[in-house]
Parts: structure tokens; C-alpha cells; sequence
């Protein structure tokens, strides 16, 4: 950290806009969802951009003005524009974290120290969100209160009086909409303002009073005396690693007793009694502070939540909400944006290529590499940017709108009833656009068991890599029933996702599970900035992927397949071809037992998009898509062509994922094991696929 530079944490309960309010502030881009368990690690950034320019501009230092290392310097709150650092944490409920991801937050309001804390909270949930906030603010650290929601608060038919809780509280309190920006130039005033501790206290029942005093008698000598009380809260809360910090280690034992008489003088535990009377609290500081403005205003969340989330209803509705979903996304209108885009790439973008290098003279060989390697490998790949993007601009809209929280839950009545946590549906929903994050939220499951289970199930959810290689397919085979196909093949990894997690939960959790409590986020109009922006943030993953792993595949690939030890050869006798010939026999019995579906396979292990511009390059030398298509249709039937997919959705995590994994559970033994069983799996069902369907439908 460089010398005078303040630090702000923002610190909220899960889904208030924590990230939201991050990103305008440094005006980066993180992923914004409206459902708990987004942000599951502390990240942090500068602020920077135009607010802080305004800042400058209006505290009179504006453009010129300069302290002595160049930067520009505001003289009110003494910072250069370089010196506001801002950490955004994973959300909490109270100080007592229960989860992993939780703890990362809790961890650091302790440990660190922090110019101010920025306890976003969301107005129109107050009753849950001030919990946090009287826990924050006995800690007697300074804060500044943002305000969040209010739109929300005032479609429900209320608003709060800020001055009186400002007053109430001892902190500034800034009202805001995160999601359009308003409020921000307020609060920006608010944190460079010199900072004021608040004397804030909640005062307890006699017993816990007397219990704070006695307790600070045992402290040693780390704590300064305006954190005796917060710190003696926390341990008679039952916080034992401030209690193993604080308390002197002679006294250990009369701090015990002390407690232990305490919680029979009071007849409950402790905990109970503290969190009881700080909600007895929260409910008159805000009866105080809420306006009323229009009762009963029709609560459309509600009416929309009888029938989407309905016992009957719910479940089909989100089936045809997901098969719309990828009807849309290919039969309707992703393939024919393809189509125009591969004619454009087929004819006038490879000719120009083509073109241009023969002017420039190069060797032949290069030109063969641009055309039939990079050009085929990348370019068949990116001709399914249409389907993509439009998927991905699908879910984010399902995601901001509330709707995938719901189906969170609905799922997760039909997990508890298979005796599996639904919290665990979070992850795998996230593993649909990719494993890799998917494993990563795993995090905001407590039980660890449960998280291994959650973590091995997530590459069996068919991530926007795979699509790319039903797309392929569908589009050669199953024309005008691309949706369903695809669809069914996400069921089909959910299905094998569920038997598998009944195996493990037989024998790794032996019936302990973890309970949920997801809360349900109001509806909302989807702003179309933040769907554009989240949808182009998972598409520019791909881009990226494509501009690098999938181009150096493609390069590699090319060479692998033209060459052999005797120079440059036929296809059929180079290096990729003896590689791929080592897998075909075991191939076979599932209708591909070719060197080339050989040699997908194994690179799709790099990235499962390889497996395209694999075939592009050995299918499809010369031409990016007519003979590819033409090729694939030789050597493939609709069963085998089936089978083939069936195998790409399961036969083993992608390295990428598998390395998250090692690092999610720390050990290999795990994300090894996976490979053998996915394998295991995708083989057997291919078989089966394979072998009856060709005695039925050929
Ligand atoms: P976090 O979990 O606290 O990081 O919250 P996010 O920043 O991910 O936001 C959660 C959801 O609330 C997203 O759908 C946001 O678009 C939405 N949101 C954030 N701020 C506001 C606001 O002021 N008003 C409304 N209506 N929605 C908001
Ligand atoms: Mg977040």
C-alpha cells in the first residue's frame, strides 16, 4: 500500500449491490448476479474515472493542479487522485460467518485496518440488513452508510428519513441506485470527509452489561480500551478466536466461568440473548426512521413468484424457459447469423487472405498453415459467435431479472427431495457458462463434504464450450431440431450430475446436509447497459479463448498433422494420425473409431472448443465449412453423431477445470480420480447410445 492512501471496504449482506457500487466506483467490470453467492472473493481496485475527476473539479483542484510527485491533488481530503483504494467483499449476514467465502469477509473486517467501512445496505429489506449494520457500528469504526435500493424500496411504498437515521446512528447515511448511478457524487463527499468514529452502543440487559466489564478485566494488554466492548461482545457471542487473542491466558479459565454464569443466569445461550435484543432494537430504530407513502401497492414479485415458482407449475415452466432458451439460440435465430457469417468468412474474408499472401509471395507452406490451419481451427470456432452471444445475452437476462434465483429454489426443493443441499444449484448453474467459476462458488457451501460432492458434480453441467461442438453437429444432423437435441443433452448431464451425486452422498456424506436458505430477490426490469455489458463480459472470455488457446491448438494441430518424422507428409501418416490410430480401436464400439475423432478428443482435453477446430483442420483442409460439414456427414449418422456428443459432454473435465478443482479441494487424488470415472461414464453411455440406437432408427 503506498503511504497515504485510504482504503474503503464495502461490507453488506449478499445481493445488495456491493459489486455494483465497486464497478462504478473503479469503473471496472465485475460480474453482477441477482442472487446471493456471486462475489466470492475479496477483490479490489482504485477509484477512478469521472466521478473522480468531478471530485477534483469541484473541491477547485481540477486539471493542473499538482502535488509534488505529479499527481493531481485535492487539498480538502489531502488525497491524489491515485489514493482511494477500494475492496470489495464477499457478502455476510452477520460477524458470525458460516461459510467459506463468508469467513474471507469476516477475517478481514477483523484484521485489517480500514479508513472506512461502506456498509451498503439494501433499503428495502432493512429488517435483515441493520443487523449487520449494529454489529458493524459497536464496533465503533468508521462508517459511512450507502443507502442502497431505494427505487425498490419506493415501488414497495415506502422511504426512509436519512437525516434521522444519520442522526440516530452517528454516521453519514447516502441514499443511492447503485444500478443507474445516482447517489454516488454524495457519497464519494461522504468518504473523503475527515472520518468520525461513531459513539454508537446498544444497551443490553443488566446481565450482559455486567458480563462486558467483567470480561475486560481479563484482556491483555492488545486491545485499545474503545474495543473492549466490541471484542467482549464477540466472545460472549462465542467467538472463540478472539477469545484465544484477547483474553489473558492466566484468566482463561474465570472467563469461562464467568460466561458459563451468565448463560444460566440469563436461561438461554448468550448468543441468542445478544441477537434478540439487537433485533429489538433494529425493529424500533426502524419504525422510527420508515415513511409509509402508499399502503398496499399491488406487489407484483409476489403475484409472479404464485405462478413461476409454484408447486405444480414451476418446474415445467423452467423447462420450457430453457428449451425456449436454446430454440431461440439456434433454430431461431443464432444458426442463420451463422450461416451468413461463415458465407462471409468462407468467400470474400479467406480469399482476401488467400489473395494477400500470394501477393506478398510467401512460401506455400505458410500459406497452407494460415489457410488450412489458423483460418480453419480459429475461424471454425468463431463462426459460432452468433449462438454464443445470444445465449449468453439470454441467461444474463434471466439472471438479472430474479429469474434464475427462483429457479434456484424450485430446484432445490427437487434436490432436498433426492437429499441433496440446493444450495448447490448456484454452482452448477454458474458451470453452464463455464466449469471453471462454477467450481470456484462452490465455495459458499459450508459443509466441505458437501462442496467436494458440488465440485465433482460441476463438469458434468455442458458448459458454452461444448455448445460449440453440438452446434456443429446439430447443425449437420438434427437440422431443424437443433433446440431439442441440444436440450436434451443438458438433461442428459443433469441426469448423470444427479445419479452420480446420489453415489457420492451414499458414500461420502451419509445423510448429512447442510440446510438452505436462499433468498429470493425482487423482480426487475433487466436494465439493458447491464445485460449488454455482462453478456459481452462472458462472450469476451471467449474471444479471448479463442485468440489464444485455440489459436496456438490450431497451430500445433497443423503441424501435428502434416508432418512426420520423414518431413512433411500425407495427412494420414503424420504424427496426429498414429496418435489419434492409438484411441480408434477403443472408439469404435461407439460409432467414431476414426484417428480423427481420436485426436479431437484428446486436444478437446486442452479446451472442449479445440474439438471443432480440430475437425475443421482434419476434416475441412482447404475450405472452412462446406467440406467439413460434407466430410462429417460422410463419416458420422445421426446415432453416431449422437453418441459423439454424449461422449464430448462427459468424458472428462477440460484441464483448466481440472486445475480448479486441484486448487478447490487441494489434493489430485480427487480431480484424477474424476477423469476415470468421466471417462467411465461417457463410454458406457455412448456404447449404449450408440449400439441400441443403431439397432433401432438405421
Ligand atoms: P452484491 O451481491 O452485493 O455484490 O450485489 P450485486 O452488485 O451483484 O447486485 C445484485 C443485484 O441488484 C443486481 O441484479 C443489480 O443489478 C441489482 N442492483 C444493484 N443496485 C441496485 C439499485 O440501486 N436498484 C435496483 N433496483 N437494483 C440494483
Ligand atoms: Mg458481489
Amino acid at each position: 500500500m503506498k503511504p497515504n492512501q485510504a482504503t474503503y471496504a464495502l461490507v453488506g449482506n449478499p445481493n445488495v449491490g456491493k459489486t455494483s457500487l465497486f464497478n462504478l466506483l473503479t469503473c471496472s467490470r465485475y460480474d453482477v448476479g441477482n442472487w446471493a453467492g456471486v462475489t466470492v472473493e475479496k477483490k479490489e481496485g482504485l477509484i477512478r474515472g469521472k466521478r473522480m475527476r468531478r471530485h477534483f473539479r469541484h473541491h477547485g483542484y481540477g486539471h493542473g493542479h499538482r502535488c509534488q510527485h505529479g499527481n493531481r491533488y485535492c487539498d480538502r481530503c489531502h488525497r491524489t487522485i491515485e489514493n482511494h483504494r477500494i475492496i470489495d467483499l464477499p457478502g455476510i449476514y452477520s460477524l458470525a460467518p458460516v461459510s467459506e467465502d463468508e469467513q474471507v469477509a469476516v477475517n478481514f473486517i477483523f484484521n485489517e485496518s480500514v479508513d472506512k467501512i461502506i456498509n451498503i445496505v439494501d433499503a428495502s429489506s432493512l429488517d435483515r440488513n441493520l443487523y449487520l449494520t449494529f454489529q458493524l457500528l459497536e464496533m465503533n469504526r468508521p462508517l459511512v452508510m450507502a443507502l442502497n435500493m431505494t427505487d425498490v424500496a419506493k415501488s414497495y411504498g415506502f422511504s426512509l428519513d436519512t437525516d434521522k437515521m444519520s442522526e440516530q446512528l452517528g454516521i453519514p447515511v447516502v441514499p443511492m441506485v447503485t444500478r443507474v448511478g445516482q447517489g454516488l457524487d454524495k457519497l464519494y463527499d461522504a468518504l473523503v470527509e475527515p472520518a468520525v468514529t461513531p459513539e454508537f452502543q446498544i444497551k443490553y440487559n443488566s446481565v450482559i452489561e455486567e458480563g462486558i466489564s467483567g470480561l475486560s478485566k481479563f484482556f491483555n494488554g492488545n486491545l485499545a480500551p474503545t474495543e473492549y466492548r466490541w471484542v467482549a461482545l464477540q466472545i460472549i457471542e462465542g467467538n472463540q478466536e478472539l477469545k484465544e487473542r484477547y483474553i489473558k491466558q492466566e484468566s482463561m479459565a474465570d472467563a469461562y466461568q464467568l460466561l458459563l454464569s451468565m448463560s444460566e443466569k440469563c436461561k438461554a445461550p448468550l448468543a441468542d440473548v445478544i441477537r434478540d435484543e439487537r433485533y429489538h432494537y433494529l425493529e424500533q430504530f426502524l419504525a422510527d426512521v420508515k415513511i409509509i407513502e402508499e399502503a398496499d401497492r399491488v406487489n407484483w414479485t409476489e403475484r409472479i413468484d404464485r405462478i413461476v415458482t409454484n408447486r405444480w407449475l414451476g418446474i415445467p415452466i423452467f423447462f420450457v424457459a430453457i428449451f425456449l432458451t436454446f430454440q431461440i439460440t439456434f433454430t431461431w435465430v443464432g444458426t442463420p447469423l451463422q450461416d451468413l457469417l461463415e458465407g462471409w468468412f468462407r468467400g470474400p474474408l479467406s480469399a482476401w487472405v488467400i489473395n494477400g499472401m500470394v501477393a506478398l509471395d510467401l512460401q506455400p507452406w505458410l500459406i497452407a498453415l494460415v489457410v488450412d490451419g489458423i483460418l480453419a481451427g480459429v475461424g471454425g470456432v468463431l463462426v459460432f459467435i452468433p449462438q454464443i452471444f445470444i445465449l449468453f445475452l439470454i441467461i444474463s437476462f434471466l439472471e438479472d431479472s430474479g429469474y434464475m434465483a427462483r429457479a434456484a429454489f424450485l430446484m432445490d426443493r427437487g434436490l432436498a427431495k433426492l437429499g441433496l443441499n440446493g444450495k448447490a444449484f448456484i454452482p452448477l448453474v454458474v458451470g453452464f457458462g463455464c466449469n471453471v467459476p462454477g467450481i470456484m462458488s462452490a465455495r459458499t457451501l459450508e459443509n466441505s463434504r458437501e462442496r467436494l460432492v458440488t465440485i465433482l458434480l460441476n463438469p458434468f453441467m455442458s458448459c458454452t464450450a461444448r455448445i460449440m461442438v453440438y452446434a456443429l453437429f446439430t447443425s449437420i444432423f438434427f437440422k431443424s431440431h437443433q433446440g431439442l437435441v441440444i436440450f436434451s443433452l443438458y438433461l442428459l448431464g443433469i441426469v448423470v450430475a444427479i445419479l452420480l451425486g446420489l453415489v457420492f452422498k451414499k458414500f461420502l456424506l451419509r445423510g448429512e446436509t447442510g440446510f438452505f436458505v436462499m433468498e429470493m430477490p425482487p423482480y426487475r426490469i433487466p436494465i439493458i447497459k447491464n445485460i449488454a455489458l455482462s453478456t459481452w463480459d462472458k462472450g469476451k472470455e471467449f474471444l479471448k479463448k479463442a485468440g489464444t488457446i485455440i489459436l496456438a491448438m490450431s497451430v500445433v494441430l497443423w503441424f501435428l498433422s502434416n508432418f512426420s518424422y520423414s518431413g512433411m507428409v500425407e495427412m494420414s501418416e503424420s504424427f496426429l494420425a498414429a496418435l489419434g490410430s492409438m484411441l480408434a480401436p477403443f472408439l469404435a464400439p461407439l460409432g467414431f473409431g476414426t484417428w480423427e475423432a481420436g485426436v479431437s478428443l484428446i486436444s478437446g482435453f486442452v479446451a472442449k472448443e479445440v474439438v471443432v477446430s480440430t475437425m475443421s483442420i482434419v476434416y475441412g483442409a482447404g475450405d472452412i465449412t462446406t467440406q467439413l460439414s460434407a466430410t462429417i456427414q460422410e463419416v458420422f449418422n445421426p446415432v453416431s453423431a449422437y453418441a459423439f456428443m454424449v461422449f464430448i459432454l462427459l468424458y472428462a473435465p477440460c484441464m483448466p477445470t481440472l486445475v480448479v478443482m486441484r486448487k478447490e479441494i487441494g489434493s489430485w487424488k480427487w480431480p484424477l480420480f474424476s477423469i476415470v470415472y468421466s471417462v467411465g461414464i461417457a463410454w458406457v453411455l455412448a456404447f449404449i447410445i450408440y449400439q441400441v440406437g443403431s439397432r433401432l432408427l438405421l
